[in-house]
């Protein structure tokens, strides 16, 4: 069924209309924070480091009076975020798990494979997922600027192998549409760039982000555009979504899903098996699968190596092969994310 309640709204006016009060959550889902088991209570200190921010139609999709819901965890700030901070730290949870800090050559730019560097234009995201390896990204001193411009053009002709640009999050159609066409056709200006990809969980979470405007600066570039779309649950998907997706299909994008194996999320092969159905239905090929990384306020989320692998291999077994995202670990200095060993 299309929510037609928000297949008329445009997507700016959702963007400046998120949830970032946890009580009006709560009350929305019918969940008062005493009923809350001690699991799941309520942490202002992990709010205040992190705010809580979901989009009104996300929130729809949850299921009211289950503090269980599968999209409700991945944004609701849990007190088990700030908990055992010493073990945390002692169990290799850091606030840059990734070492970006290390790739961050220019404003806004990372470059850590050898094909492609990563560009984050905006620090801004429509939903802030709890698990998110960049939740403490300095982003405020890492946007780039049209003054950056010359410098980054340079690193890019200094370095030939670099062929492809990775627009990334915050998410990178949090942006206007004017904002976006300017970086993409300062791209398109160099020769050596083949390929854009966006990196983005906003067609997710507000499908009506795939506007005309967009789709008419996506079919025009010179470049051959990637989406790779975030879900981690087949419930965040909805017919808004499966439009959006066949707009983006109809003008030659290829699509992607990544998703993050997340403890009492979608621990299962079940639930991860419903996900790339659902996902093909909407055009949608599955990408990555993400073992945890290792960020400070995330280790509720982790399960062990053994029990990824026991799903992966359930799920190899239930799905036809290009069903199957690929099990990956993103290990600080590693020059390409790294396949788990599964047998
Ligand atoms: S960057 Fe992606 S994973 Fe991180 S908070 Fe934003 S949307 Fe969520």
């Amino acid at each position: 069924m299309i929510n037609y309640l928000y297949q008329e709204k445009n997507w700016q006016s959702q963007l400046n209309d998120l949830i970032s009060d946890p009580d009006e959550l709560l009350a929305l889902l019918n969940l008062s924070a005493s009923e809350l088991k001690s699991q799941q209570l309520l942490s202002q200190h992990a709010h205040q480091q992190f705010k809580l921010r979901v989009p009104r139609q996300f929130v729809t999709k949850m299921q009211t009076g289950n503090a269980y819901d599968p999209l409700f965890l991945q944004v609701f700030p849990h007190h088990l975020e700030m908990q055992d901070m010493d073990k945390q730290i002692k169990a290799g949870f850091s606030a840059d798990p990734l070492g970006e800090l290390e790739a961050n050559t220019l404003p806004g730019m990372l470059h850590k494979y050898q094909s492609r560097i990563l560009m984050t234009i905006t620090g801004a995201c429509a939903i802030h997922c709890r698990y998110c390896f960049r939740r403490h990204f300095p982003y405020q001193e890492n946007l780039p600027k049209s003054k950056d411009w010359q410098a980054i053009a340079q690193y890019i002709l200094d370095h030939p192998k670099i062929n492809e640009i990775i627009l990334s999050g915050g998410d990178p159609l949090s942006v206007s549409n004017e904002k976006l066409a300017l970086w993409i056709n300062r791209f398109e200006e160099l020769p050596q760039i083949k390929t854009i990809r966006l990196h983005t969980r906003l067609p997710v979470v507000i499908p009506q982000r795939i506007d005309e405007d967009l789709i008419k600066i996506l079919s025009t570039t010179r470049c051959k555009i990637i989406m790779v779309v975030h879900s981690n649950h087949g419930n965040e998907l909805d017919a808004n979504f499966d439009v959006a997706m066949r707009k983006l299909s109809e003008i030659n994008v290829i699509l992607f899903n990544q998703s993050v194996l997340l403890k009492g999320i979608n621990d299962n092969f079940q639930t991860l098996t419903q996900l790339s159905y659902r996902l093909f239905d909407a055009r949608v090929l599955p990408y990555y699968l993400h073992v945890l990384d290792k960020v400070q306020g995330a280790s509720h989320f982790l399960i062990t190596d053994a029990e990824a692998q026991t799903i992966y291999q359930a799920l190899l077994k239930e799905l036809s092969g290009y069903l199957v995202p690929k099990l990956v670990r993103e290990s600080s200095g590693e020059l390409h994310k790294t396949p788990l060993n599964i047998f």
